[in-house]
């Protein structure tokens, strides 16, 4: 009989979910089944499949309430559940508007070698791979999984072991959409399910922590299957003097604070000019201060609990070696306790350097050091100097300027004059820098490329090919 591991719920610190652990056994009897399911689904007609996604949409949208009830208790948080589930009826409906022209047939060509015909076909992977981290539970392990089945492959997903409780919810709604269930398929545990998982399948995409990654490429490499990684950050922003320095503060205090900092794509350290530091700092404050925790009421309010209680002890020790080592918090500061629950308060730090953990290493909490400089030679060797490089922000009412700082920063999206717009521009193709990720683009219509190969007939027409050397034809015996 499998197992369960305890699962606690962020609100209340209340250990009250047993989840169910798959065991490697039983991912490799799932992942034998989407395979067997698999073929059938990619020879049926695209407009087929992309039906079936369209009542996909629907019955997400029919299920909007029982998942949205569900994912608040997973993440402590209402607002942000209701945007996941809309985000992922939006990815679907982005996918059915492009789909059809990117899965139109190539029309045949000529090669430019003579006698060749050319005609070019996707192969879709048999079984894609999902394991997704507990920050947007069900946007991460749908936002791959959309795009393999618009390629014709099935799709075996593992979600994060701390917020699982959204999971049989999913379940009974992909059970609503005939056809959907036989190449759609969830495995919940931990660690060990998602090894299996990397074991049994035939293209993986991972989106978690940069030390798991490494992990799981090791093992696709073994495994000998593609892996698309969309690990860590510590997007920089940089904010130069002829910005404005409101639509700075407001757009960073979203971009910093929403989803209370557990977004990959929050901005985690801010670079500003020092002529318009302070303003800019005074600014910033008054916006982050206005910003209140989801707590008696989750209606209430914009801040939700630390999700994942591995994450605690990361957000303190940032806290607390900064402030021992002179830096000061403007607004916040602390971890607080409410009911159970434990929250970052939203903290503005000043007076931070390079070397304090909490610019360099990764905080996943509502923290945003503000740093000064001095020309933008400098604020673009501040911004790189970072393991990561997954997105950044640049502000200036000169675009060339803030182009000229975009071209030279390393990282896979830049957003200027506003913070974070990965969280909701899905259609230009990025790829991760450094240790941000390796792999294929999720965003764009070039994701879809990650689940098919591309398979060439190339047809002789015409005369024979001059393969028989010292032959003047091959008839020639
Ligand atoms: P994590 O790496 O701890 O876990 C991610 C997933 O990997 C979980 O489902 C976990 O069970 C699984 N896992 C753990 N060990 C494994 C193993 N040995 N083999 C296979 N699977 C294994 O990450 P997390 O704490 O859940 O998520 C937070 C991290 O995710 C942060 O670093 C954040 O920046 C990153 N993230 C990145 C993106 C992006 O698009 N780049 C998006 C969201 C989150």
């Amino acid at each position: 009989m499998n197992s369960t591991l305890p699962t606690r719920n962020p609100r209340t610190g209340v250990i009250d979910h047993p989840m169910p652990v798959a065991d490697a056994a039983e991912v490799a009897t799932v992942a034998a089944r989407l395979r067997a399911a698999q073929p059938a689904w990619a020879a049926r007609p695209a407009a087929d499949r992309l039906a079936v996604l369209a009542a996909f949409a629907d019955a997400l949208l029919a299920g909007q309430p029982a998942l949205v009830e569900v994912l608040s208790h997973d993440t402590g948080r209402r607002h942000e559940s209701a945007l996941e589930v809309l985000g992922v009826v939006g990815t679907i409906r982005r996918w059915l508007d492009d789909a059809p022209a990117l899965l139109a047939d190539e029309p045949q060509r000529r090669s430019r070698t003579p006698h060749i015909l050319i005609e070019q076909h996707r192969r879709p992977y048999g079984v894609a791979g999902v394991i997704s981290p507990w920050n947007f539970p069900l946007l991460l392990s749908l936002i791959d999984a959309i795009p393999a089945l618009v390629a014709g492959c099935a799709v075996l997903i593992k979600p994060s072991e701390a917020t699982p409780r959204f999971v049989p919810v999913l379940r009974d709604v992909v059970a609503t959409v005939p056809g959907l269930a036989e190449v759609l398929a969830l495995v919940t545990g931990a660690g060990s399910t998602g090894e299996a998982l990397v074991r049994n399948v035939d293209v993986l995409c991972f989106t978690g922590s940069v030390k798991t990654g490494r992990r799981v490429a090791l093992l696709a490499a073994e495994a000998f299957v593609p892996a698309h990684l969309e690990l860590g950050g510590k997007d920089p922003a940089i904010v130069c003097d002829d910005a404005d320095l409101q639509r700075a503060a407001r757009a960073l205090a979203w971009g910093s604070m929403g989803s209370a900092g557990q977004s990959c794509m929050s901005i985690e350290r801010c670079y500003v000019q020092r002529r318009v530091h302070d303003a800019f700092v005074e600014r910033l404050a008054a916006e982050v201060r206005a910003l209140q925790p989801n707590w008696p009421d989750i209606a209430q309010g914009q801040i939700g609990p630390i999700i994942a209680a591995v994450q605690v002890p990361t957000v303190r020790r940032h806290l607390e070696e900064a402030l021992a080592q002179g830096a000061t918090a403007v607004t916040g500061g602390r971890v607080v306790e409410r009911g159970g629950g434990l929250w970052c308060e939203p903290t503005v730090l000043t007076g931070t350097t390079q070397a304090m953990a909490v610019v360099a290493e990764e905080s996943f909490a509502a923290i945003l050091p503000v740093m000064p400089f001095d020309d933008d030679e400098h604020a673009i060797a501040l911004a790189n100097d970072s393991d990561f490089g997954l997105s950044a922000c640049v502000f200036s009412r000169d675009l060339d300027r803030a182009r000229a700082i975009a071209a030279r920063l390393q990282a896979g999206a830049v957003s200027i004059n506003d913070a974070a717009l990965t969280a909701m521009v899905y259609d230009a193709a990025k790829q991760s820098f450094k240790r941000s990720g390796l792999g294929g683009s999720r965003m764009g219509t070039a994701s879809l490329q990650r689940f098919y190969r591309q398979q060439a007939f190339l047809i002789n027409d015409g005369t024979p090919s001059p393969w028989w050397y010292g032959k003047a034809t091959p008839t020639d015996n």
